[in-house]
């Protein structure tokens, strides 16, 4: 057998591209495989908090996206009703989100693995991984109407997305699964000016956001309980208008506004997966996903591509042996993500926030440093662990002369 490349990565947007550019950046032989062309878009909205700004920056990739006339957003907002929460998500390493259109953003990635010397194959399908000895050694995969090709490599990485056919092959095994929780829909609008601000919205049963993008357009995301959605698709545009009721300003806003694209939706498990085995490696939502509540997949893949990239590196280069550096892999992420898992399953079941925490963000309310620290907390800057520490709840309510929840 002749290896042809060292990794070939299945998958080539968020996680996928980044993890072949990072790698072949450092001298190593790389496909990457997908089977969509580019640019072209996928169900998701695309809002890039200031970690995934900041590794867009480290990669050399930033000044690209802000040249395409993406907007950037300083102020996330959250309405609950009685108060808003207005703060700066930003930290040192980066002070604004981005939302990009995944057109853009996707194309921006290939490329970037493109020009570092990764081999591009677009519109390609993988059908399964080739397997010798109980271990990957490559991919079986063809171009529409063409014949199937087998690749080799030392690693096969799934960067293949929630129906990755890398993972289906190896069933790796999974933890901490929960069934979809939310069901959540968008669209583009005209007319809708944020003035640099992402806004949401948080309502019994409903939570509903609006942020900026490419060609002065507005994404407008909301969803109910996936305990509706039976009941809510025979009319999904009724429902997603509706919603936007809960909040009088925002729905007059919207009602100036004209909606420009159709509405799309869906709603994702939750789970995480043991992201590694003989000869292959996931990474992105293949290793791991999460309610899209919080927007924090991309961010994530980005930091996932890294490390993985990292832990590669060391596997191949023989610094370390490669059970060990894809344990690091995994329990790197694992330690990051967990907490911000948690937050992001009790906030996607849309239920009203228990009464110690009504209480924590009334005491938020109106101390400009506090909320800075509240958009910092939902932007993934800070971990809901360190917030949501007892001493740092203990600081806030005594700031806010209230008595510290029990
Ligand atoms: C409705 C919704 C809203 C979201 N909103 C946000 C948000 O605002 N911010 C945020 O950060 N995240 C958001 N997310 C999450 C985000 O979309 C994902 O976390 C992110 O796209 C993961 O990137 P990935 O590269 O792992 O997978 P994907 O983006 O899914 O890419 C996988 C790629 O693999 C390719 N592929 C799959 N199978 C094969 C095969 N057999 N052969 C060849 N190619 C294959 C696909 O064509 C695709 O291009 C949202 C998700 C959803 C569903």
């Amino acid at each position: 057998m002749s290896l042809h490349y060292d990794v070939i990565v299945v998958g080539a947007r968020c996680a996928g591209s980044p993890t072949a550019m990072l790698l072949a950046r450092r001298g190593y032989r790389v496909l990457v495989v997908d089977r969509s062309r580019f640019p072209s878009d996928t169900i998701s909205t695309h809002l890039i908090h200031p970690p995934g700004v900041a590794a867009l920056r480290d990669w050399g990739l930033l000044d690209r996206l802000i040249a395409t006339g993406c907007p950037p957003i300083s102020t996330y907002a959250f309405d609950f009703g009685p108060f808003t929460l207005a703060g700066r998500p930003g930290h040192a390493a980066a002070d604004v989100a981005y939302s990009p259109r995944r057109t853009v953003l996707d194309k921006l990635l290939v490329d970037g693995a493109a020009e570092a010397g990764a081999d591009v194959r677009e519109a390609v399908t993988v059908d399964d991984v080739a397997m010798e000895d109980a271990r990957v050694v490559g991919i079986r995969s063809h171009a529409k109407g063409g014949p199937t090709v087998t690749d080799y490599a030392r690693v096969v990485v799934g960067a293949d997305g929630r129906h990755s056919s890398v993972a289906k092959a190896v069933s790796p095994a999974r933890y901490h699964e929960r069934p979809p929780i939310l069901a959540g829909y968008y669209s583009y609008w005209s007319g809708l000016p944020m003035d640099g601000r992402f806004e949401t919205y948080v309502r019994p049963g409903r939570g509903f956001a609006a942020m900026p993008t490419h060609d002065d357009l507005t994404l407008v995301v909301g969803g109910w309980p996936t305990a509706e959605f039976e009941a809510n698709r025979s009319d999904i545009e009724g429902n997603y208008l509706k919603m936007f009721e809960l909040a009088l300003d925002f729905a007059e806003r919207l009602g100036a506004a004209t909606r420009m694209e159709r509405i799309v939706g869906t709603a994702v498990p939750n789970y995480f997966t043991t992201p590694f085995g003989p000869g292959w490696v996931l990474v992105g939502d293949a290793g791991y996903n999460k309610d899209f509540i919080t927007a924090q997949g991309i961010t994530d893949a980005f930091r996932d591509a890294e490390l993985c990239a990292a832990a590669i590196d060391h596997a191949l280069a023989g610094t370390r042996p490669f059970e060990s550096a894809m344990r690091d892999y995994q329990q790197t992420r694992d330690a990051h993500v967990l907490p911000m898992f948690e937050f992001t399953c009790q906030l996607a079941a849309l239920e009203p926030p228990p009464p110690e925490l009504a209480e924590l963000l009334a005491a938020i309310h109106g101390n400009q440093e506090e909320m800075d620290a509240f958009a910092r907390l939902n932007a993934g800057v800070t971990s809901p662990a360190e917030f949501f520490a007892p001493s740092n709840v203990e600081r806030i309510m005594t700031l806010a002369g209230a008595p510290t929840p029990a």
